[in-house]
């Protein structure tokens, strides 16, 4: 359905559980985080029903986010049901790929279409230092893993920040001369641990494309699937293509697609605006899949026609982005 600004809001990105098991600096607090309490996050049957509903009002796009959606128990099985559902024709999921390995085959079985998985360095040290504690070597299995059980494309997100991986940039690209990957650099928000931090670490796409281009030929490649807000190039001859999110510098408003849905079950018509729409309660006291529908509708047609976060300063968000969903 169209919301108040003619975009076609056909795509609700779900964040399964504010849980993880890796702790980005950028992301989520060393500790103290305050984790939503089991019986506040929506049942997997609920998740289902909301997507249910969602389709009523023209949903057809759902990914799977959190925090890290494969820790949570079940979400195979999830994705096998709502693969079942005949309106929906595209389920993917953006992951840390930790626990691809045991399960990329299993995903790929239940229906899951397209996995995104978060690489921001490709040094062990650096990895263990920015995930305060992960494994390099695990996420490339997870890389395999997907890859094998046969995801193409698999797409990596990058979160470009100065003085931890801008001089790592080339080898990224490197990267895609080699295998069939599409690596996409995204621009530091000022959203969940590095809300207060983010500008000084920021690094605009239009500086990086310069650093890009400095160095390699690239042209401008058409769609990847599922392309959404990224612009993709590609080394003339590369089996992967080098894309461009820019959330802050060009704000991609005007043809944003999307509806969030938190793991509490507020529904939040846009990442940047803290205006949250309760579809729990009306879930628990027995509201039909109509009436949830048009709970969803109305969501849709508050949906703000743009945020304003390069100019109006950097503090926007009460909520991490592991409660929204990534
Ligand atoms: N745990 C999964 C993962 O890391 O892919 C899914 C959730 S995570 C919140 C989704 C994406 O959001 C990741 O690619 C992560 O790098 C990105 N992200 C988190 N905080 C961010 C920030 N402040 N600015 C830009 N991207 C951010
Ligand atoms: Fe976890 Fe993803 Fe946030 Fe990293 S970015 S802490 S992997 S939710």
């Amino acid at each position: 359905m169209n919301d108040a600004f003619q975009r076609n809001i056909n795509y609700l990105r779900i964040s399964v559980t504010d849980k993880c098991n890796l702790r980005c600096v950028y992301c989520m607090p060393e500790e103290g985080i305050e984790l939503t309490a089991h019986e506040e996050v929506l049942r997997l049957e609920e998740i289902l029903q909301v997507i249910r509903s969602a389709v009523m009002v023209g949903i057809r796009k759902i990914r799977f986010t959190g925090g890290e959606p494969l820790v949570r128990k079940g979400i195979t099985d999830l994705i096998e049901m709502v693969d079942k559902i005949p309106e929906i024709d595209d389920i993917a999921l953006t992951t840390n790929g930790i626990l691809l390995p045991e399960m990329a085959t299993g995903l790929k079985k239940a229906g899951l279409k397209r996995v995104n998985i978060s690489l921001d360095t490709l040094s062990p040290e650096k990895f263990a230092q920015i995930t305060r504690g992960g494994r390099l070597g695990k996420v490339w299995q997870g890389v395999e893993a997907a890859r094998d059980a046969g995801f193409d494309p698999v797409k990596i997100n990058t979160v470009a920040i100065r003085g931890f991986n801008d001089d790592e940039i080339q080898d990224f690209i490197g990267l895609t001369l080699k295998m069939p990957l599409h690596i996409r650099f995204i621009e530091l928000m000022p959203i969940g641990a590095s809300k207060l931090t983010a500008r000084g670490y920021y690094i605009s796409t239009a500086e990086l494309l310069e650093k890009v281009s400095s160095k390699w030929h690239i042209v401008p490649e058409k769609e990847v699937a599922g392309a959404g807000p990224a612009k993709y190039y590609r080394i003339p001859g590369a089996p992967g293509t080098i894309g461009f999110i820019s959330p802050i510098s060009n704000h991609f408003c005007s043809n944003c697609n999307r509806l969030r849905l938190t793991a509490e079950g507020q529904l939040r018509p846009c990442l940047q605006s803290p205006r949250e729409i309760d579809l729990k309660t009306p879930l628990r006291s027995g509201a039909s899949e109509l009436e949830l529908s048009n709970i969803i509708r109305l969501a849709i047609n508050s949906k703000p026609e743009k945020h304003d976060l390069e100019q109006s300063g950097w503090d926007g968000n009460s909520r991490v982005m592991t409660q929204i969903g990534g």
